[in-house]
């Protein structure tokens, strides 16, 4: 299907503003053109709307093309701009795997999407046969968590090839938060082969960047034109864009962050396995373990008093007794796994 008709109709039709700095490409001196105070260099400037170094960086160490990036206030920005862009308000649905990333389900609510959550399989598998029967034609998206949040389990990509192949009404987003931690590939390169894909990353979790709030979406040229379009015109502030271009001079410190955080959630696994409290610890392809214990409340309310925080997970579908819990430094790990043996005995 072509993508106009699959926007929402006024936005197919939407004219976006252009800010002045969009209507002059050149050289010049003086910008009497924004309003902008001439003191107080460099915050006196709105910043680039596109951020073009950052995007050439970014599209350099991903291996795609710049005009395929798109860059926003964390994913929570790329996944509320796939509703306002894809979802007619009181019309149209989502479907999602369940369960999953809880932001999925606050921006259909805020955008009033009807989301239809559909559980996941045993091991938390997807299958995609049961999210394609959850589809009809007012269905616009289908996400896939890939590592999953709360999980912690990476998609298959032939899982998610199959809703590539047969989801053609509207857009496959693959979030992949955690895919720096991930043993299974990323679904990155698809985007040339398929024009509804699109790829969610961030900087908040293994880039070490949750406080710069940048996300990336990756897709098509002509989706990330309309991603383009329908953004705040200078979503990303300057220094965010200044502190990222800093962390990309040298992305080996990542893969070094990467490394050790992989060590230590093995080794974190080992140790909890030993306790008596603990049923069950899931595989994980993320920097966090979903853990299940006796008494997920009680375990929860005792570290909590000792000021260690982990996440709750008891109420959600499929995780009754779990705890999510990410992975830290190897004294922060070791202090968790020594508050639950006081918890135990
Ligand atoms: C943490 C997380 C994000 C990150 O969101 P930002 O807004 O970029 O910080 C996105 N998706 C999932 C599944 C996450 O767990």
């Amino acid at each position: 299907m072509e993508l106009n008709q699959k926007l929402r109709k006024n936005i197919a039709s939407l004219a976006p503003y252009s800010c002045a700095r969009n209507e002059f490409s050149g050289e010049a001196s003086v910008w009497l053109d924004a309003n902008e105070n001439p003191y107080n260099e460099p915050y006196n400037r709105y910043p680039d709307p596109l951020q073009f170094s950052l995007k050439q960086r970014v599209a350099e160490l991903k291996g795609v093309p710049a005009d395929c990036v798109f860059f926003g206030n964390g994913s929570d920005e790329s996944i509320d701009l796939a509703f306002r862009i894809f979802c007619e308000p009181g019309r149209d649905n989502v479907v999602a795997m369940e369960p999953t990333y809880g932001m999925y389900k606050v921006c259909a609510d805020i955008n009033d999407v009807a989301y239809r959550p559909v559980p996941l399989g045993a091991g938390f598998q997807v299958s995609h046969k049961a999210l394609l029967d959850a589809v009809d034609g007012h269905t616009k998206l289908i996400f896939i968590c890939s590592p999953n949040n709360p999980t912690g389990n990476a998609v298959p990509v032939g899982e998610i090839e199959s809703l590539l192949e047969s989801f053609t009404q509207g857009m496959v987003i693959v979030d992949e938060a955690y895919i720096d931690f991930s043993s299974q590939p990323s679904v990155l390169p698809l985007i040339e082969k398929y024009d509804n894909l699109l790829v969610f990353q961030t900087f908040s979790k293994a880039w070490g960047c949750a406080a710069l709030r940048l996300g990336m979406a990756f897709a098509r040229k002509e989706v990330i034109d309309v991603y383009n379009k329908v953004k705040y015109p200078y979503n990303v502030n300057l220094l965010t864009q200044q502190k990222a271009l800093e962390l990309l001079e040298n992305p080996s410190r990542v893969h070094d962050w990467v490394k050790i955080l992989l060590c230590e959630r093995e080794r974190l696994r080992e140790n909890l396995a030993s306790l008596k409290i603990v049923c069950e610890i899931y595989h994980s392809d993320a920097n966090f373990l979903l853990v299940r214990v006796d008494d997920a409340d009680a375990t929860y309310n005792y570290l909590m008093r000792d000021g260690i925080i982990v996440r709750n997970r008891n109420k959600v579908s499929l995780c009754a007794g779990c705890l999510r819990i990410t992975v830290g430094t190897p004294s922060e790990n070791d202090a968790l796994v020594d508050a639950l043996k006081c918890f135990e005995s």
